[in-house]
């Protein structure tokens, strides 16, 4: 059996499948989804069939577009990671034995029944070592997805790490935790980016005050914080509670040349009587306090490639009403 410090390790080591600022989360999902089984005290090693839904319905929610389709990717490629030392394969030597790069199509996978997960010193370590479980999983969702979703991820996979328990004395002294997630964040961002909107979230224009603190306002990273988008208001939208949810669930976008909220087709809303939350569809943001706060394209080009979801609602011709108030 590895010990704690071992076992973080290696997940910390999992080679990236992304470059700085290319998201995938097709192996920390599937990582996280092989945790909460283990957390269940379901078998350590499953057929690709019998975790296929659960795998695809994560892609579709926490992925960008159309990354379901590349689902089983991870669940043969992870086996390659550290020269198998966080994934294990079983299944005919026929299709085992095939070069790494030649990935098995979903109906071969099926087909022939491959298994796999982690291996036994890693299983049996996460299933004996008090809080190592809760441990490897709150380390991979810091690392991969923004905190908006963090709740969601967890009660999506009935992951309880709630009743997280401490490492025992020592049981990770000494150890670094060395991966992107832990590049500083600048405190002042949340400001700069706040005071640029004026305290509002520039979707909705929601601006409550507790006195004279704001509530439920956040400074969302256009470009994620922890695959490299940097702290500065460029970079940075004002957003309520929720459309900060939106947002990185890639529920809507902005587009470049007008600043223009754009809506994903995905998105499907008018239960409260009204268009819902699709008024906004095609409404300029609110504008900052000047032209070099607004959103920048690079960054808004990165969100659209890797976080919103596509097909984009159409946009009517602009008619280029501003509601910005200066
Ligand atoms: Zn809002």
């Amino acid at each position: 059996m590895k010990t704690a410090i071992e076992v973080l390790e290696l997940f910390e080591n999992i080679r990236r499948a992304q470059r700085a600022g290319i998201y995938a989360p097709h192996k920390p999902l599937l990582i996280l989804l092989s945790l909460a089984r283990v957390q269940h005290a379901e078998a350590r090693m499953a057929e690709f069939s019998a975790i296929d839904a659960a795998l695809k319905q994560l892609l579709a929610e926490f992925g960008p577009s159309s990354a379901a389709k590349s689902r089983h990717y991870p669940f043969w490629h992870l086996a390659t990671d550290g020269q198998g030392a966080i994934w294990s394969l079983s299944g005919p030597r026929e299709i085992l034995k095939r070069p790494a790069g030649s990935t098995p199509s979903l109906g071969e996978l099926r087909k022939h029944h491959i298994k796999a997960g982690f291996p036994l010193e890693i299983d049996t370590a996460l299933r004996h070592i008090p809080g190592l479980l809760q441990a490897v999983a709150s380390r991979i969702l810091d690392t991969y997805f923004p905190v908006t979703l963090h709740a969601d991820i967890v009660a999506m996979l009935g992951l309880d790490l709630d009743g997280a328990v401490e490492l025992r004395d020592g049981a990770t002294a000494g150890f670094e935790y060395t991966s992107a997630a832990r590049r500083k964040r600048d405190p002042g961002f949340r400001d700069r980016v706040l005071r640029a909107y004026e305290y509002r979230c520039c979707v909705c224009g929601f601006d409550l005050r507790i006195g004279h603190v704001p509530a439920g306002l956040e400074a969302a990273h256009i470009q994620w914080h922890h695959v490299g988008g940097p702290d500065i208001e460029p970079n940075g939208l004002s957003l309520c509670a929720l459309h900060h949810k939106l947002f990185d669930l890639g529920v809507f976008t902005v587009e470049p040349a007008e600043h223009r909220i754009v809506f994903s087709q995905h998105a499907i809303s008018g239960g409260r009587g009204m268009e819902g939350d699709l008024q906004f569809h095609g409404r300029a943001i609110y504008s900052p306090q000047h032209v070099g706060l607004l959103p920048a394209p690079e960054y808004l080009a990165w969100n659209t490639k890797n976080v919103f979801k596509t097909p984009a609602r159409l946009v009517a011709p602009a008619n280029a009403t501003p509601r910005a108030t200066h």
